[in-house]
């Protein structure tokens, strides 16, 4: 069984950035695919294309002074010069300055919003990333995705906190944005593994591997990654009604990309799939564990009693999770992703400081104690106790999430 100290080990062993399509996604998943191997789990690799670019060169001025930038992949190549608009919100007022401008925008970068930047007359876009409050001057390298841009594209430069502050303090006027990338179709991949059950119906547990450009990716999602690990683990001996698929998805910060290759290219397969259980960040050392569940809200329930059994405190709700369960619940698949959550001043994602540092790998094998025991439940199980049905609540905010409906106004 995983011991605190193999954890250790796989935390220290990836703490690297291992960002989609690139050769360190190719270095990380051998390594996972080794170690599945060693436990004694047969392994198959699934490709998947995305679309990447090499970045030449990205230039902004703001009134004749450079500053340090990324160009977003995807956004094409091309100099833009305009004045400069720092939109804060977007109402309809704020929204109706876009035209003609280069617009300075601390919204992320959304499908409505961008959209809506451009049908407003937007010429091109700056976005910022970073913490005041740290002292790196690191730059997030973005993407503009497919999903986002829908084939329209202005050029886009994302950069510092540290510089975008400056510039929206100095009343910047003047705008320019120079890039040059070359684009290509690169592939990313999913890890799968297997362990039939005595019946064909299927639980398939999901954790994505891939990290975002500036970090190791341990808390996110490593953890998840050892989390699904270590449940197998437990499962190669033991014997299961249902069987059991284990999935690392690549690309997952890209926008889900794996989980939705793996669900468009399985549709068959998953109707024998009565659940997916999602990991994504578990193991840190503050925080509270959470279940956010994309099914009947009995499963909510049921997570609570579970909870109360095994003395495991977790916060479970039902709703959309911005994870890998998402296109499994899209699909009819009754999903739920768990997390523990650290607060925001004691963890951290997408950055230079998701390191192995803020993770406690007692509490990873807790909580994969925890997970096993719920997994247990369900896949012995005499009938699957989860109703195969997205309730419409469910199916609004899987709308909603997946960009084919706007959300609601935020009530006051
Ligand atoms: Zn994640």
């Amino acid at each position: 069984m995983l011991k605190i100290n193999d954890v250790k080990r796989i935390l220290k062993d990836t703490a690297y950035p291992h960002t989609a399509a690139s050769p360190e996604e190719m270095k990380c998943l051998s390594y996972l695919q080794a170690v599945c191997e060693r436990i004694g789990l047969t392994t198959r690799v699934e490709a998947f294309p995305i679309e990447r670019a090499n970045i030449r060169c990205a230039h902004l001025t703001v009134d004749g002074t450079a500053y340090p930038c990324k160009a977003y992949i995807g956004c094409g190549s091309g100099k833009v010069e305009a004045p400069l608009y720092y939109l804060r919100d977007t109402d309809a007022l704020s929204l109706s300055l876009c035209r003609d401008r280069i617009v300075l925008t601390d919204q992320p970068l959304k499908m409505w919003t961008y959209q809506d930047m451009l049908e407003n007359g937007a010429l091109g876009f700056i976005t910022f990333t970073g913490r005041y409050s740290c002292p790196d001057r690191d730059i997030d390298q973005k993407t503009l995705r497919p999903a986002t841009s829908l084939g329209k594209k202005i050029l886009g430069v994302n950069i510092n906190v540290k510089d975008a502050m400056p510039i929206v303090a100095r009343n910047g006027q003047q705008a320019s944005i120079e890039i040059d990338q070359e684009a290509y179709e690169a592939d990313a991949h999913n890890l799968i593994a297997e362990l039939p059950g005595e019946i064909d119906e299927w639980i398939v547990l999901t954790a994505h591997y891939d990290s975002t450009p500036l970090s190791c990716g341990s808390y996110d999602n490593m953890t998840g990654s050892i989390g699904i690990l270590g449940v197998a683990e437990r499962f190669i001996k033991a014997p299961h009604r249902r069987g059991l698929r284990f999935i690392w998805c690549g690309g997952e910060e890209l926008g889900l990309l794996g989980s939705k290759a793996y669900c468009a290219d399985h549709e068959k397969d998953l109707e024998k799939v009565v659940l997916n259980i999602n990991l994504d960040m578990i193991g840190s050392i503050m925080g509270k564990f959470i279940a956010c569940c994309s099914a009947e809200e009995r499963l909510v329930s049921f997570l609570e009693y579970t909870a109360d059994e095994l003395g495991f405190p977790i916060a479970a709700r039902s709703g959309v999770y911005s994870s890998d369960s998402t296109p499994f619940a899209d699909k009819g698949v009754p999903s739920l992703s768990f997390a523990r959550l650290a607060p925001p001043t004691a963890g951290s994602i997408h950055e230079r400081y998701d390191t192995p540092a803020i993770v406690s790998a007692q509490q990873v094998v807790t909580d994969i104690e925890f997970i096993a025991g719920f997994t247990g439940r369900m896949a012995n199980a005499v009938r699957c106790p989860v109703k195969r049905e997205i309730p419409d609540k469910i199916k609004d905010k899987l709308d909603i999430y997946l960009n084919r409906k706007r959300a609601p106004k935020p009530q006051e």
